[in-house]
């Protein structure tokens, strides 16, 4: 189904609950963040975009599934915009729009990496499968 730009802003915002139009730009939320390396949106390119109306572009950004959701950027705002808020947002719109499950037993090998806890790969399949 395709989603119009409004409606997708509009659920970004109702999910999340945050005002992206707080941010002041100060990038504190990119210094904080262990994983910006990693992304293709730092975090505070990501609330711009949020603020821009650019969902459907962020619905296909990597930062969505780097973001450790450890909260460093939340605690770092002096503003309360919350990034890893609004990317937890996205991510969702994304997996609802795909609907279903999101992990099968049998793409976990696939996954595997020396690097990530078994935690994770356990939170993951709970989260991205039903
Ligand atoms: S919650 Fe995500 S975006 Fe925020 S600092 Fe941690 S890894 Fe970075
Ligand atoms: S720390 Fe907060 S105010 Fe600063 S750039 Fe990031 S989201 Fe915006």
């Amino acid at each position: 189904m395709h989603q119009n730009n409004n409606y997708l802003v509009e659920t970004a915002a109702q999910i999340s609950g945050v005002n992206p139009k707080s941010c002041m730009k100060c990038g504190k939320c990119t210094a904080s963040c262990p994983a910006f390396d990693d992304m293709d949106l730092s975090p505070h390119m990501f609330v711009s975009m949020v603020e821009a109306g650019r969902i459907r572009e962020l619905m296909e950004s990597t930062s969505l599934w780097k973001c450790l959701s450890c909260f460093a950027c939340v605690e770092r705002c002096p503003r309360g915009v919350e990034p890893s808020t609004l990317m937890e947002a996205v991510r969702l719109m994304v997996i609802r729009k795909q609907g279903g499950h999101r992990i099968s037993a049998d793409e976990i090998p696939e996954l595997l990496d020396k690097r990530i806890p078994q935690q994770a790969l356990t939170s993951a399949f709970r989260k991205y499968s039903r």
